[in-house]
């Protein structure tokens, strides 16, 4: 069975757990850097990045985390999950785990609208995804190597770079598994190339 890992540091790690087995496979809470051997994928999940970067460091994970990216594992990142990857921060000099080819923007879509929910067009996912934001960063420039999956409103909220997915919402506080779907679909991929 596919094992997926949950980054189970902070933020909305239980949600993803629940979605992750309502798709078959089976979800791990990752709490110790060592648990990141047994799992076929990865998901950072949304939260606060700063809190989540500093918990990362004081439980030495980030050289794992990095070395998991390099490994050619898939990883998923949503929200603060998409801070953590991005390679760059829009007034930040220093990225977190920067292995995904974006430049990221943190708390984007202004105060007025802190919390809201959308209807996305993902390609090859879904044209009508309803997609919780909150306090949601978004993609501001993307390599030339990242394949863009959906905008909102012009802006960049879901994109993928080979086993790096990300997205600025958040697709486990609903019941609509198709995202979660399709990230263990890459990581069926990923272990038939392995
Ligand atoms: N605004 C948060 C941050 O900068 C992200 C919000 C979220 O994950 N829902 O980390």
């Amino acid at each position: 069975m596919i094992k997926v890992g949950v980054l189970a540091l902070q933020g909305a790690f239980r949600e993803h757990l629940q979605a992750i087995e309502a798709c078959g496979a089976a979800g791990v809470a990752i709490k110790k850097k060592e648990q990141l051997e047994e799992v076929d994928g990865l998901i950072i999940p949304g939260g606060e990045s700063t809190a989540i970067r500093r918990l990362i460091d004081q439980y030495d994970f980030m050289d794992e985390l990095k070395r998991f990216a390099s490994s050619g594992k898939p990883m998923f990142g949503t929200c603060a999950g998409l801070i953590m990857l991005a390679k760059n921060l829009v007034g930040y000099d220093q990225s977190h785990i920067g292995v995904m080819d974006v430049t990221v923007e943190r708390n984007s879509f202004g105060r007025q609208r802190e919390s809201f929910e959308a209807s996305l067009d993902i390609a090859g996912i879904a044209d009508d995804f309803e997609a919780v934001f909150i306090r949601a960063p978004h993609i501001v420039e993307a390599g030339e190597n990242v394949e863009i999956l959906s905008k909102h409103n012009g802006r960049i909220v879901m994109a993928r770079e080979g086993n790096l997915l990300g997205c600025s919402f958040h697709p486990e506080l609903t019941d609509d598994y198709r995202i979660t779907d399709f990230f263990i679909q890459m990581i069926k991929e990923a272990k038939n190339l392995a």
